[in-house]
This record gives structure tokens, sequence and C-alpha cells, in this order.
């Protein structure tokens, strides 16, 4: 055992963020909702912060705002993958609002790949980026004949799933990195999460939707002072889009 834990801290010791970073911030806010654009963006902006916002592509702010979201874009913000039509499973509970043409229990794996492939193409056509990120609609993988996330790797630089946060940043798989979707979070929480990452030297993957507003949502005033406690602190918190982390740690785990 000794032996073991003394490789582990070896191979924890080869990976490094830049200079006096001691953990790395990835925000992320799902659905493409209104309060993105009018709550969450000029915050990030005021602090010259990068995020990630994974794009719903049916949703009414793609239509009504495009051009917002395409300024996020040139901004620095990392437009994501979040599908076309928000496909979840409607057998899971809670799930009843879950139409039946857009229920993965119902769906082929095939389908809702080329799915979320369109989506890609679509987003193209927003931004002209050709690498992104993914979340899946409700973190959800099964569709009706099988795990449709194994199946996105080769389009993907990286996808985030709920789960716990890992601690060896060399044992971290970008195609599978752990996210919190913090639901109407405490400011303390927020901050006890980033250092909790600090602690590891690792990345703290924070997803929201709502802010301030729509649903699932961080209030504005707990988003506005963690964006400003981060700002206090971005000597020793590396807060960029999760597309841009996700190339720094595959270039990391590559080295060593
Ligand atoms: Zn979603």
């Amino acid at each position: 055992m000794l032996c073991m834990c003394l490789v582990s801290m070896q191979v924890s010791a080869q990976f490094q963020w830049p200079d006096g970073i001691r953990a790395a911030v990835s925000l992320a806010y799902d659905d493409a909702l209104d309060s993105h654009l009018d709550t969450a963006l000029p915050e990030l902006n005021r602090y010259g912060f990068h995020a990630s916002f994974y794009l719903t592509l049916n949703s009414p702010t793609i239509k009504t705002r495009l051009n917002e979201w395409r300024l996020a874009a040139r901004q620095g913000h990392e437009l994501g993958n979040h599908s076309i039509n928000h496909p979840c499973r409607a057998s899971l509970p809670e799930r009843s609002w879950v139409e039946p043409h857009n229920n993965l229990d119902t769906l082929s794996v095939a389908a809702i790949v080329q799915e979320i492939h369109n989506a890609n193409v679509f987003l193209l056509a927003i931004d002209g980026e050709t690498q992104r990120t993914f979340t899946p609609p409700c973190g959800d993988s099964r569709a009706q004949d099988g795990n449709y996330l194994t199946q996105l790797t080769p389009l993907f630089v990286a996808i985030r799933r709920q789960g716990k946060p890992l601690s060896d940043m060399q044992q971290l798989q970008l195609h599978d990195t752990p996210t919190w979707f913090a639901i109407n979070p405490s400011l303390q929480e927020l901050k006890d999460y980033v250092k909790a990452a600090e602690t590891h030297g690792s990345l703290a993957s924070i997803t929201f939707h709502g802010v301030g507003g729509d649903y699932l949502a961080v209030d504005a005033d707990v988003h506005k002072q963690f964006l400003a406690w981060l700002d206090n602190h971005r000597d020793r918190y590396w807060v960029e889009s999760f597309i841009t982390l996700s190339r720094y740690i595959h270039a990391q785990q590559s080295v060593h």
C-alpha cells in the first residue's frame, strides 16, 4: 500500500497548472436561457472570465437572440453542444415534462448520435468553430438500444457528466469529466467546491441553469458575489471555458 501511495503522489505532482494556479474553474450554463444573456454574460464579461454555454438549439433564444450568442463566442466564450431537442429519459422520476417525441427511452443510439452531430454543424454555422465540448441533456446516457455517450468521443474534445470531482488530474478522463449541477447553491457552497479542488490541485467544474430567473436557478446576487470572489483570487484560480481547460489538461496528460 505504501508503495502505491508514493506512486500516486508522484503522478499527481507531475500535472501542473500554469504558474501559481492551484485549481481551474469551469463555469457552464445549460439550455440557452434568457437569463444567461441578460445576467450571467454581463457579469462574466465584467471580469473577463470565459465560460461555456451549452446551447439547446431549439431554445427560443437561438432564434430571437442569435446575434447575442454570436457576440458571446467572439468575446471568447464557448458555445457548447447540448443537442437540438434536449431528449431525456421519460421513464425516470420527475420526468413527466419530457415530450413523447423527445423521449430518449424510445430513440435509437443512431438517432441521437445523428442529432448531436447535426447540432455540431448548426453550431459551426453560428460561431465558425469546428471543435467543442458536450453536456448530455439531463445527464442521461442510455438511449433505447444502449449507451450513446460512448459513441460521441470522436465528436468532442471533452464531455461533462454529473459526478464527484476527481483528486488526481492525471486520472481524469476528459470524455467523462465530473461536474456539479449547482441548483440554488449558497455562496459558501460554491466557494467550498472550489476550495476542495484547490486542495487537490484539480478542476472545479460547475454547471448552472437559470441565473436569477428561468429555472433550477442560482440566485443572481450569489452568482455575482461568486464571480467577485473568483476575481479576488485570480492569482490562484484559473477561470476559463471548458474547451480551453480541456486542451490544457489533454496536453499535460500527454506530456507525462
Ligand atoms: Zn439541459
